[in-house]
């Protein structure tokens, strides 16, 4: 387990009222085996069961968790279809998501459009953007676009946890290192990560570049690479 798996698991322990946990003495004769499953039923999901965006999104409210609710003007809390099979995810909002509420509406926005619906075009794919959902990792643009830091992304990282675990898509593309550390908890860059599919809990995630470094004139190599990730992740969502 995780720290941040016991982390939440106490959390949830919390909630429910458990004031005091006591810890077994370690056996002296401890091996590395897993140990045994349990014999009682899991532990039901740590969010809410039936969860919604909608219900979601009432959570988050008027968010005063972290120190980015200073600066933003609007909270951007991801936009698409509720049922969608893929679900994107940025790393924050912009300047332009800022100002209307929605994710990726800038340059970096309209080249993740082309990107999913040229390469379903391309692939025979009936895809158009809003077919899929798009949110990002934290919810208020970081001041000067700077990456979101370890605990902004952990705050808001319950909401984004609780998103994709009530849409349940076939698919996750991680767009970049910051959702990709979100998601997986990894610090390789998405040049190792990129290519073959990972994991969040039980859901496939394929980690791709963020469209704004694509939109480098110097990058344009991984261009290529990142509509290549893209075909296999539409063809192993929609065929
Ligand atoms: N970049 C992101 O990561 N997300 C957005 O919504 C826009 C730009």
């Amino acid at each position: 387990m995780t720290q941040d798996e016991i982390r939440r698991r106490l959390e949830f322990y919390q909630d429910l009222g458990v004031k005091t946990l006591y810890r077994r003495q370690a056996a002296p004769s401890a091996t590395l085996d897993p140990p045994p499953a349990p014999a009682g039923p899991a532990l039901p999901s740590l969010e809410p069961a039936g969860d919604t965006l909608l219900k979601i999104l009432e959570d988050i409210g008027d968010c005063r968790r972290c120190r980015l609710h200073e600066g933003r003007n609007r909270l951007v809390f991801g936009s698409g279809n509720e049922r969608a099979k893929l679900v994107f995810v940025g790393e924050g909002p912009g300047a332009d998501e800022d100002a209307q509420g929605l994710p990726f509406v800038g340059r970096a926005g309209q080249l993740l459009t082309q990107m999913i619906e040229g390469t379903a075009q391309k692939e025979g794919i009936p895809l158009k953007r809003p077919d899929v959902y798009i949110c990002n990792v934290v919810k208020c643009r970081p001041p000067e676009n700077r990456t979101p830091q370890p605990d902004e992304m952990e705050i808001c990282g319950q909401f984004l946890a609780r998103q994709l675990q009530a849409i349940r898509p076939k698919a996750i593309c991680a767009l970049g290192s910051t959702a990709a550390k979100a998601l997986l908890g990894t610090k390789e860059g998405v040049t190792r990560l990129r290519g073959k599919w990972q994991q969040w809990r039980d859901i496939p995630v394929m980690v791709t570049y963020h469209p704004s470094y694509l939109l480098r004139p110097y990058n344009q190599n991984a261009k290529k690479e990142a509509w290549e990730d893209l075909k296999m992740v539409l063809h192993y969502v929609y065929d």
